[in-house]
C-alpha cells in the first residue's frame, strides 16, 4: 500500500513539472486531452474510404489472396504525421496510442461499412520481438477495435512460428518467402466457417497479411477482412 501510494504521489509530482506532451507537436496537453492535442488531432490524415471493397488497400490485395472488407485508418507519408504516430508506437512502447487508434478507427467504420466479424486478430509478433518490445503494436490497435465494435479479440488461433529479420530492405519476392510458410493455425475448428478481422500496424507490400490470409482461409475461415493503422504507398 505505502508503495502504491509513494508511486503515486511521485507519478503526480512528475506530471506537475513534466506534463504530458502531444506525440506530434510535443506541446504539453490539457487535462482532457490524450496523447494528441486538439490542434493536431484535426490534422490527422484519415483515409476516410467509404467503399470497404474499392480502395487502395484492397487493391494491394487483388488477384493475389481473396478478401473481405478492408481498410485503414490512417494514410502514411514520409515525414508526416503518421510516420510520427507509428514510432511513437513501435520503437516508444505508447500501447496506449495503439490501443486509442483503434477505438479512432471503430468509430470511423461503425459511420460507414458497420463490420460484422466473429473475431479479432492481430498479426502476431515473434515471441523475441515482442518481448524487446513489451507489447505487440497490432494487438493493442486490435483491443482498441474490439473494444468499441463489441467484437473479442483473439491472439491464440494464429502464431508466428520462426524469427523472420526486418523487412525493410528486401525485395518484394524476398519479402513473400520470408513470411509464406512462418504462420501457422492453432485450434483450427474455432475458425470454422467463421468471420475474422486481421489487423496489423502498417500495409505496405502486403505480404505479411497475405500469407496469415492464406493460412486463416486454409484452416476454413468464411472469410478475412483486412484493417490496419496505416497504409503506405509502395
Ligand atoms: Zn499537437
Amino acid at each position: 500500500m505505502r508503495f502504491v501510494l509513494r508511486s503515486y504521489f511521485f507519478k503526480s509530482l512528475h506530471r506537475l513539472f513534466y506534463p504530458k506532451a502531444c506525440v506530434i507537436c510535443r506541446l504539453a496537453l490539457i487535462k482532457q486531452e490524450r496523447q494528441i492535442c486538439a490542434y493536431c488531432l484535426r490534422k490527422l490524415p484519415k483515409t476516410r474510404w467509404l467503399n470497404p471493397q474499392e480502395n487502395p488497400v484492397f487493391n494491394v490485395f487483388r488477384g493475389r489472396v481473396p478478401i473481405g472488407h478492408s481498410g485503414a485508418f490512417l494514410v502514411f507519408r514520409s515525414g508526416g504525421i503518421t510516420r510520427k504516430l507509428l514510432h511513437e508506437i513501435k520503437y516508444k512502447d505508447n500501447c496506449d496510442l495503439a490501443l486509442w487508434m483503434g477505438e479512432m478507427y471503430a468509430d470511423e467504420l461503425l459511420q460507414t461499412s458497420r463490420p460484422q466479424v466473429d473475431f479479432i486478430i492481430p498479426v502476431p509478433l515473434h515471441r523475441r520481438k515482442q518481448k524487446q518490445r513489451g507489447y505487440n503494436q497490432s494487438e493493442a490497435f486490435a483491443e482498441g477495435l474490439g473494444s468499441k465494435l463489441s467484437v473479442p479479440v483473439c491472439t491464440e488461433f494464429l502464431q508466428r512460428r520462426a524469427f523472420t529479420q526486418t523487412q525493410t530492405r528486401k525485395s518484394r519476392w524476398e519479402r513473400w518467402r520470408n513470411v509464406a510458410d512462418v504462420f501457422v493455425v492453432s485450434h483450427p475448428e474455432e475458425l470454422k466457417n467463421k468471420i475474422i478481422m486481421l489487423v496489423d500496424d502498417v500495409v505496405t507490400t502486403g505480404a505479411t497479411m497475405e500469407a496469415c490470409v492464406r493460412v486463416l482461409l486454409n484452416a476454413g475461415a468464411q472469410r478475412v477482412d483486412v484493417h490496419t493503422i496505416a497504409y503506405a504507398k509502395e
